[in-house]
């Protein structure tokens, strides 16, 4: 059985593919989504109890391979998955889209370290910022935003208390440059700040930003703890998984 560890497209593009090949497979999800976009095949939901207890769902489960294709920003599964597959002696590869560095206007944008630092650079580059890195970590945009006049745009509502003087936009992608356009144009963003997330899903705002010529800060990817096998593309990770023995 082949254990995906999923909550992105690649994972659900990837767990089609093996069901359609009739090949056993279970999509592993976190459950931080109240209603997330649920793969085919058989899913599970929720965390596994760290990273004995991920051994201990390979083991229960005889799991043949898994295949990491959690978010870039997702970083303690994906260092619990190297550890216990190493541990169970279970072959892992680590399914990763490639970040938007090399996009034409990359050259231009802000990188930051982290989203307090993004947060920090926004500040000093507008005052009515697009924040579209998700509802976790937006606690730490909080301090240096406090008197901006954010619209933040997440999946589910934030957990905590926000400025008042910011908006919250519940959306999910993926978007058009064209909505993208309109939505910067009204609530008149000055700047965009957003995470290196990769993928085409979300990437209308960058062209948009670039259409109006909105500042651009971007969080960069946190450095993976990694091993084994890297592939950039769904089709690569089919691939891997057909040269495994069976
Ligand atoms: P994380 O910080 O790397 O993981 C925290 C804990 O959540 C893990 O220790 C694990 O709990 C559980 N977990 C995470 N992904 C899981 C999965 N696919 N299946 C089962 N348990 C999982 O993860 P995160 O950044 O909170 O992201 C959670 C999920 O949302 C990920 O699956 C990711 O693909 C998706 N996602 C994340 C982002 C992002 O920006 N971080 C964006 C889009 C989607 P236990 O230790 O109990 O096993």
């Amino acid at each position: 059985m082949i254990l995906v560890l999923g909550g992105t497209a690649e994972a659900r593009s990837l767990a089609a593919l093996l069901v359609a090949a009739d090949r056993p497979v279970v999509s592993s999800l976190a459950g931080r989504v109240a209603r997330p976009r649920l793969p085919v095949g058989d899913v599970r939901v929720g965390g596994f109890g760290g990273v004995a207890g991920l051994e201990r769902w390979l083991d229960e489960h005889a799991v043949d391979a898994v295949v990491d294709a959690t978010h870039p920003f997702a970083r303690v599964i994906s260092a619990h998955a190297v550890a216990a597959c190493t541990a169970r002696g279970v072959p892992l590869l680590r399914l990763e889209r490639p970040g938007w560095s090399g996009l034409p206007d990359a050259s231009g944008w802000t990188w930051a370290a982290d989203v307090t630092a993004a947060a920090r650079a926004a500040a000093a580059l507008g005052e009515r910022p697009f924040l579209t890195i998700g509802r976790q970590g937006l606690d730490h945009a909080v301090g240096p935003l406090a008197d901006a006049h954010a619209l933040v745009r997440v999946v589910d509502p934030p957990e905590i208390a926000l400025p008042p003087t910011w908006r919250v936009l519940q959306d999910r992608g993926p978007y058009t440059v064209e909505g993208e356009r309109t939505l910067m144009t009204e609530h008149r963003a000055d700047v965009l700040v957003t995470k290196d997330s990769g993928g085409d899903l979300t990437r209308a705002k960058l062209a948009a930003a670039a259409e109006l010529a909105v500042p651009v800060v971007v969080v960069q990817r946190p450095s993976a703890h990694r091993t084994g096998d890297v592939v950039h593309t769904v089709a690569d990770a089919a691939a891997w998984l057909d040269r495994l023995p069976r």
